[in-house]
């Protein structure tokens, strides 16, 4: 059960006193209190964990500061949707809104590898209008004696440049807590020019006490790769944990999962789970095409694989799409063959966004009662 208690809720007066007063003397109920900071105003959001069944919700209302009580009705406490939950489905970062309900995409460098290629791609994103990037510095390789990204040492001059050509927001992956620590280090002494979307990577999803370190910091949204050999539920649950810990500005991602029913694409397509997604939690849902395909075949009508893989997720109402491209890809130090080329910029946002068009036109005729 969640009580979400009257906005800007005064922590230190009476009433939240015999607030906790009364939820004390609650048997078996445990509670935990998160914050959501907003942007004009501070929701506290109280958490009963336990024996709840019994617990009347007209009693919960009646308790002092509460403003609204919302009974979980299933496993996903913080990120799920439950029976009358209003709580918000998106949220704000650095400028730019995330929510369930609009798109942004990350086209970027897979591993940053020369200052050369980072420049050329923020110049090709800028020409093209775009805000946001991916740019990978810390490299979860299978093979160990294959390059791992360059670390901290290339993240000056990539937040360097992000802010001269405009990012707003790039998403990186960690795969260590110590990471996190480089990244504000590096963001504070380059003036914060840009931002940085943590990305857990799907090797990293059940890696709990690294979600608990990202989860415990609120300065950072998340986004959460699924896993590639576990169940959907396992992703979620997983999710849940960066929330249980307090941070609520997650993404959840779609890359593809495991099997070889889905060869010869690198990962068989899960798009299909972007509107479950959407049902089941709160979080907007991103597409990770290059990853799920792994590859630049081009279909007979001209088109390539990846392109059609995208417009599907997008079609079915994705919230963000992240996508490699590489200036030169076959010196791409990882995963080039899957890495579309600078001049293919322009087209593949003009196809993103008329699948965007296409889902925005379904929606309207569901919602005119069509
Ligand atoms: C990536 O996005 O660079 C990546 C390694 O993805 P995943 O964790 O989905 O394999
Ligand atoms: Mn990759």
């Amino acid at each position: 059960m969640i009580l979400i208690l009257v906005p800007n809720v005064d922590m230190q007066g009476a009433e939240y006193r015999s607030l906790t007063e009364a939820l004390a003397l609650l048997p078996n109920v445990q509670t935990r209190v998160h914050h959501v900071q907003g942007a004009l105003q501070t929701l506290t959001e109280v958490y009963l964990i336990g024996d709840t069944k019994l617990l009347s919700l007209e009693d919960m209302r009646n308790l002092p500061c509460v403003e609204r009580v919302v009974r979980v009705s299933q496993a996903y406490r913080v990120i799920g949707r439950h029976k009358d939950d209003h709580r918000p489905t998106s949220f704000e970062y650095n400028g730019v809104r995330f929510g369930q309900d609009n798109l942004h995409v990350f086209a970027g460098l897979c591993a940053v590898d020369t200052r050369e290629n980072v420049e050329r791609m923020m110049r090709a994103l800028q020409e093209h209008g775009q805000v946001c990037t991916r740019m990978g510095a810390y490299k979860p390789r299978t093979n160990p004696y294959s390059f791992q990204g360059h670390g901290k040492a290339c993240l000056p001059y990539v937040f360097e440049l992000a802010g001269r050509h405009g990012i707003r927001v790039i998403s990186m992956e960690i795969t260590h807590e110590d990471h996190i620590d480089q990244i504000r280090a590096a963001l504070e002494q380059a003036g914060r020019p840009t931002g940085v979307m943590l990305q857990i990577g799907t090797r990293n999803v059940q890696n709990f006490e690294l979600l608990k370190h990202a989860g415990r910091q609120q300065e950072f949204p998340i986004l959460f790769k699924r896993g590639f050999g576990i169940t959907l539920e396992e992703s979620l649950n997983a999710a849940e944990y960066l929330a249980s810990e307090g941070t609520q500005r997650i993404v959840f991602c779609l890359r593809g999962v495991k099997t070889h029913m889905g060869d010869p694409h690198r990962n068989m397509v899960d798009f299909a789970h972007v509107p479950v997604v959407q049902r089941l939690t709160r979080l907007p849902v991103c597409i990770d095409p290059s990853h799920s395909v792994g590859g630049r075949n081009r279909s007979p009508d001209g088109l390539l694989e990846l392109f059609h893989v995208t417009a599907q997720g997008v079609i079915a109402g994705a919230n963000m799409v992240l996508t490699d491209f590489h200036p030169d890809p076959d010196r791409a130090l990882v995963d080039g063959p899957q890495a579309l080329h600078l001049d293919e910029l322009g087209p593949y946002l003009e196809d993103i966004h008329i699948a965007r068009e296409a889902y925005e036109r379904r929606l309207a005729r569901v919602q005119n009662g069509l």
